[in-house]
């Protein structure tokens, strides 16, 4: 990989390569944007095939956040973190060694806890530095907000594809009744909202088929439903060559993360089949807020308010792409874009 290249494509402001021999530590901290605010980005902890995967990996996620926060309207930036390690390798030296390299970034990167990060891990790195933030304190945890925010992305494509103001009577398939899942069928059944469920632990399944009195299907048979919105909550990469020409739903909204296995192609595959799809860092940007006002002081008031940005910003990115006859996945970055570059016009001018 040809390195400043690759990251002048991509835009970043700073890649930090932290090395340490006692204990031996490998982690690339990536600061994409920071025009908004502080980079924002979880650390996750895995043993790449080799460095450059590890790279690439930190490179793509640090931007995608730029993106998540600019959409969620919120005064962040982007950044990421990979600690290259195998999970048992972990040790509180490893993460009191890794807590010192954000400390010196004095707050220019903010992070939090990702794959093969716990909390008791989070609290490790905390002893160096105050520049992290745990993620249910004071909340109870990003879930229910998140799922909040997925209902009102569903509300906003409900009402531009279907023009329909409410979501009495829809039929929703949620594929992956998880932490956010779960809490989204509860929502969509108190508008009354017909779900059909799938998951690959039958205890799950069964409580939604006895609570919200959801038809259960199996896991591969979710996409071809016939039904208005298809709401992925599991998995990543679940939007692909297959799995596209089974979805009879004109929506796809969902909390997953990276739901298109490839962003330009497969996007580009539902727009032509007539599918409005909700890009999933903005639907699911309930978890960034989140996170973003437990490091202010949580205040549920204020963070409801912000989520309600979800509606707003989905809507404005469904009109864009329509004018543009661009993908949604296109114009939410031309939306994140716009707000970053008026951002830089601001602070030059002061
Ligand atoms: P979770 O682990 O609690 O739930 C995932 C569910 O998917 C589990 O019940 C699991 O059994 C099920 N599942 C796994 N494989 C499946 C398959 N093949 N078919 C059907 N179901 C399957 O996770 P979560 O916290 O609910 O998050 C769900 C998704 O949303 C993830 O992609 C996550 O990255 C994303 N997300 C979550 C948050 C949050 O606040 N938790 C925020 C933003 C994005």
């Amino acid at each position: 990989m040809k390195l400043f290249e690759t990251v002048e494509e991509m835009g970043h402001e700073q890649v930090l390569f932290c090395h340490g021999r006692n204990p031996n530590i490998k982690a690339i901290i990536a600061i994409h944007d920071t025009s908004l605010g502080p980079a924002m980005g979880a650390t996750r902890l895995l043993p790449y095939v080799n460095e450059e995967a590890a790279l690439k990996d930190v490179l793509r996620l640090s931007r995608g956040m730029t993106y998540k926060a600019a959409c969620a309207n919120i005064p962040v930036g982007g950044g990421k973190a990979v600690i290259i390690a195998n999970p048992e390798d972990k040790c509180d030296g490893l993460f009191e060694a890794y807590g010192r390299f954000i400390e010196n970034l004095n707050g220019r990167f903010i992070t939090g806890q990702d794959v093969n990060i716990t909390p008791q891990d989070v609290c490790t790195i905390r002893r160096q530095t105050s520049h992290v933030v745990g993620t249910s304190e004071k909340s109870g945890g990003p879930a229910p907000i998140t799922a909040r925010g997925v209902l009102l992305g569903i509300k906003a494509a409900v009402s531009f594809r279907l023009e329909n103001k409410g979501l009495e009577g829809l039929k929703v398939a949620v594929q992956g009744l998880g932490n956010v899942g779960g809490n989204l069928c509860k929502y969509l059944h108190e508008h009354g909202v017909q779900l059909y469920v799938t998951d690959v632990s039958s205890e799950k399944v069964e409580q939604a088929a006895s609570l919200y009195g959801a038809k259960v299907v199996a896991p591969d048979e979710i996409y071809a439903q016939d039904v208005d919105v298809f709401a992925p909550c599991a998995l990543g990469g679940i939007l692909n060559s297959q799995t596209i020409p089974q979805i009879k739903a004109p929506i796809v909204a969902g909390a997953a993360n990276n739901q298109l296995e490839n962003e330009q192609l497969h996007s580009q595959a539902l727009t032509s089949m007539g599918i409005l799809y909700c890009p999933d860092y903005v639907i699911n940007g309930g978890g960034l807020i989140n996170v973003y006002n437990e490091m202010i002081g949580y205040d549920e008031t204020k963070a409801f308010q912000q989520l309600n940005n979800i509606y707003d910003t989905l809507s404005e990115i469904f009109a864009i792409a329509r004018s543009a006859e661009i993908t949604t996945y296109e114009a939410s970055r031309r939306l994140a874009e716009e707000r970053i570059a008026k951002a830089k016009s601001l602070k030059t001018k002061v």
